[in-house]
């Protein structure tokens, strides 16, 4: 049985939580697609993690992990982060890399830097991961596969007929030194010592997996409104946020996804450039960016302060239609109990005319907020696990949420830890 946690929103809703707290129940937690430039943020019993590359089952003795195809590879950073979590004490983790997957380079993340320093004012807000760059080159038929690693000489090769493309962006464009070859193909055999140990045909494995009746999960970064189709472009990320890339992105039979979690925050923050219709500012704004999370909205991957924001039906609607929901996962919902009104996002209003449908960006940019406002429940519903045991203006914003997104809230985090949970 397949299943795919997915992000309706922009990315940061809690998936890593909900994953961890699912994965209890996998036998196999798969990333399929992005890299090291979002991060998940977990707390649990040894402690608390900030995951950008590792899949969330890492904490489980008995879950195998995998990086998949889709994603971007930096292997320094997977290691590190395997270093990080065994350190504190975590059973060393299962790991499985696909012998498919594309590793990061070292010059992806240099012309990272360099194009936002080259565009300044009009730059996508990038974290500077080397994501852009290494989509661009997978498919442009100029990335590097892990397999690539274990033939030296045709390795050796392959960077010497890239370097020229390379070279002349780096002389002309950005005026910066050029790839050095000898350099890179040893920092490449460095790579190779770190990830051998842990190649696969990931594919096979997990026909095998299914054949065998596992558990799988797949576990997405990021949300629907930074899919590079169907998202705010160009404001978006570079790899497919939606649970169907997760059967290409691992490599398994679209018809396995049986089952697709989205997770919804209980109010909006975003990263990064990008219209954001249910934006708000100053202290309002401060207030919940301070209240929220597990900590406050900063980034997990850069500690930027988040973007922050009412609940958005519109793009929640959007957001759970396109990646194929079967259940909501409403999270961060204990962080609104210091509100005595709540305002929820119920349309768009664009050339003085309201819709409910997501618009394209250009109509998007003209879009203004048209709000209802719900009464608070002014109380900590933190420890609460029973549905009925929750204040009635509780119930009552989840439900109105739940109307407006026409997709059934099955699930109700109201608190940071894997059991602030409550099943409905
Ligand atoms: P992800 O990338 O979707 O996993 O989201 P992040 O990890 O970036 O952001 C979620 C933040 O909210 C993390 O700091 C979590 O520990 C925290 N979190 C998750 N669920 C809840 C919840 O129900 N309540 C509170 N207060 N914090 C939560």
């Amino acid at each position: 049985m397949v299943n795919a946690i997915v992000g309706a929103n922009w990315g940061d809703e809690g998936k890593g939580k909900i994953t961890d707290m699912l994965a209890r129940e996998s036998d196999i937690v798969i990333r399929f697609q992005g890299g090291a430039n979002a991060g998940h943020t977990i707390v649990n019993d040894y402690g608390k993690f900030a995951l950008h590359t590792l899949p969330s089952g890492v904490f489980y003795d008995h879950t195998t992990n995998i990086i998949g195809n889709g994603v971007a590879l930096n292997i320094p950073v997977l290691f590190n982060e395997i270093e990080q979590v065994v350190s504190k004490g975590v059973p060393r983790p299962k790991i499985l890399v696909s012998d498919r997957a594309q590793m990061v380079m070292p010059y992806h993340i240099l012309f990272d830097e360099y194009e936002e320093e080259r565009l300044g004012k009009s730059s996508f807000g990038s974290t500077k991961s080397g994501i852009a760059p290494f989509y661009s080159d997978k498919y442009a038929k100029l990335g590097f596969q892990v397999q690539e690693l274990f033939d030296e000489d045709a390795l050796r090769a392959h960077l010497e007929r890239i370097a020229p493309q390379k070279n002349v962006l780096l002389e002309h464009l950005y005026h910066k030194p050029k790839l050095d070859i000898d350099e890179l193909f040893n920092t490449l055999m460095e790579y190779k010592k770190m990830v051998e140990p842990y190649v696969c045909d990931v594919s096979l494995y997990l026909s095998n997996a299914i054949k065998e009746g596992k558990n799988i999960l797949l576990e997405g970064q990021l949300g629907t409104l930074k899919d590079p189709d169907h998202g705010i472009y160009p404001m978006v990320t570079s790899s497919s946020t939606l649970a169907a890339y997760g059967a290409i992105g691992a490599g398994i039979p679209p018809y396995e996804i049986k089952g697709i979690v989205t997770v919804c925050k209980a109010y909006s923050s975003a990263v990064g450039a990008g219209a954001f219709v249910s934006e708000i500012f100053g202290e309002e704004a401060d207030e919940l960016r301070r209240r929220g999370g597990d900590g406050g909205e900063y980034g997990a991957t850069t500690g930027r302060p988040r973007r922050m924001g009412w609940f958005d039906c519109v793009a929640s609607k959007y957001g759970c239609r396109l990646q194929g929901t079967t259940e909501v996962a409403f999270t961060v919902l204990d962080v609104l109990g210091y509100l005595d009104k709540i305002p929820v996002c119920v349309g768009y209003e664009i050339d003085g005319k309201v819709t409910t449908e997501f618009p394209v960006t250009s109509r998007l940019e003209m879009a203004k907020p048209v709000y209802e406002v719900l009464d608070g429940w002014k109380c900590d519903i933190r420890g609460i696990k029973n549905y009925s045991d929750l204040p009635e203006n509780c119930r009552k914003y989840i439900e109105f949420c739940e109307k407006h997104i026409g997709y059934p809230i099955k699930m109700i985090s109201n608190g940071p830890k894997r059991d602030d949970i409550i099943i409905r």
